[in-house]
């Protein structure tokens, strides 16, 4: 219709030419104006008809479903759309590379028949996919039931490792018609931390070895016949030796976090007692700093948990020894225990009357190294990994750890313990800041 137009404008453009020329020469002209101005007319319809028509677009649906494909071709993470058969209906480049089986290979076919029929070993990896539960391990990032729904899968055969994100496609009934998932291929990210945290666990360990040594030189050189002076130094040392200690087993025990081999040994106790003992143990450097410490204890005369109670002491200590260090002359802390009500958790908080978190600071606490400034003011040691590692500890006891603080009037660390054993993660798992 276009180019018929076009051409039917150029006919009358030379027609209306070779009229204007006979006009010219033409004693009488009148009919020849009439046929003038008729083609003139023509072609100012035409050209007003031509403005309304779009010179060759494709329909805007089609222009916008072609956007979306490239869009996802071009992604980097695997894309995967299936109906409610599981037939695959969208498979991009990525997710061709990540699974080693084609769009062409995928497009069109249910995989629960496919299931069933027996399937071969080269979509393994996407059936594990579209079938979490067949995943050698598999570690939940999300609740359950809860869209999107994100997991993160380890495969063997390849070896890969896949946060993969689950999304429901619903109608305008808002009917679930589909699914849609977001693989992400993590595989090298997790070789790489592997490898650091080998290495940190190595040199923390090379570490510790001369420590121990010169420990053991400085305790015993302590029992000699010293002068003041000397005695003065040989504190010192042993000050920045058990400093240096405490550096290379918080990146030794942060090392183990990482790769998810911390070994949990769990009992169910009452945490009453256990929480009395790590008061009495505080109240040494309590005293020194001018800090009294209070415990507010539940209506119940015992609280079971179930805990691994040596990591817990490093979660316990840690607070303690922060809320202590960060106080200020004459402060106070409270460690109280509740039972939360209608809930299979308690809830422990240490508060403090001490130097509080700057408010633009509380949101990066719990990440690994570091300090917020104020803290850094008033006590010069400090690694910035503890906060991490009991964080961490806690998740893994699965409960949850957070903090409320006012500057310059004092913070409360709480977290939860599940009272039922059945709330535990079911493995060691690598939890990430
Ligand atoms: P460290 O105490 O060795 O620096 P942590 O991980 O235990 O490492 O704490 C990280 C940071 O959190 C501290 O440097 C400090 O800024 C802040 N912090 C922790 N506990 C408290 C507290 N009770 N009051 C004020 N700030 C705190």
């Amino acid at each position: 219709m276009q180019n018929f137009l076009k051409q039917l404008y150029w006919i009358f453009v030379i027609a209306t030419l070779i009229a204007l020329g006979i006009s010219i020469f033409s004693i009488n002209s009148l009919p020849l104006l009439i046929t003038q101005g008729v083609l003139l007319f023509a072609i100012f319809i035409y050209l007003i008809a031509s403005k309304a028509i779009p010179e060759n677009k494709a329909s805007p649906d089609m222009e916008e479903r072609y956007r979306l494909e490239t869009v996802v071709e071009s992604l980097r993470d695997g894309i995967i759309m299936y109906d409610k058969d599981f037939t695959i209906l969208v498979f991009n480049k990525t997710a061709e590379n990540i699974l080693g089986v084609s769009a062409k290979e995928v497009l069109g076919i249910s995989f629960t028949k496919k299931l069933r029929s027996g399937v071969t070993e080269k979509f393994q990896p996407l059936l594990t996919l579209l079938f979490p539960a067949l995943a050698p391990s598999i570690i939940r990032r999300s609740e359950l039931g809860a869209y999107p729904q994100i997991v993160d899968i380890s495969l063997i055969t390849p070896p890969l490792e896949l946060r993969v994100f689950t999304d429901r496609i619903l109608n305008r009934e808002n009917e679930v018609v589909g699914f849609i998932k977001i693989v992400h291929d993590r595989t090298r990210e997790i070789l790489l931390l592997r490898e650091k945290s080998q290495f940190i666990a190595v040199a923390s360990h090379q570490l510790r070895t001369p420590l121990t040594a010169l420990k053991w030189t400085l305790e015993n050189l302590e029992k000699e016949p010293l002068s003041e002076d000397q005695q003065e130094m040989v504190a010192h040392a042993t000050g920045s030796v058990n400093r240096m200690m405490k550096v290379a087993n918080d990146l030794l025990d942060v090392a183990r976090i990482e790769e998810g081999r911390f070994g949990y040994q769990f009992q169910t106790v009452d945490i009453l007692p256990f929480l009395e003992d790590a008061l009495v143990q505080a109240q040494e450097i309590a005293k020194q700093y001018g800090v009294k410490l209070y415990f507010e204890k539940p209506d119940t005369p015992t609280v079971e948990v179930t805990a691994d109670l040596q990591k817990l002491g490093m979660v316990i200590g840690n607070l303690l020894d922060n809320a202590i260090k960060y106080n200020i002359k004459n402060g106070q802390i409270t460690l109280r225990v509740k039972r939360l009500p209608n809930e299979s958790f308690i809830q422990i908080d240490i508060e403090d009357t001490g130097i509080g978190i700057p408010p633009d600071s509380v949101s990066r606490i719990f990440t690994k190294f570091f300090r917020a400034e104020n803290a850094g003011k008033i006590s010069v040691e400090g690694t910035g990994l503890g906060l991490f590692i009991a964080q961490n500890i806690i998740r893994q006891h699965g409960g949850k750890m957070w903090v409320k603080s006012q500057l310059n009037r004092g913070s409360t660390f709480s977290f939860t313990l599940p009272t039922n054993p059945a709330l535990l993660p079911p493995k060691e798992v690598i939890f990430e800041e």
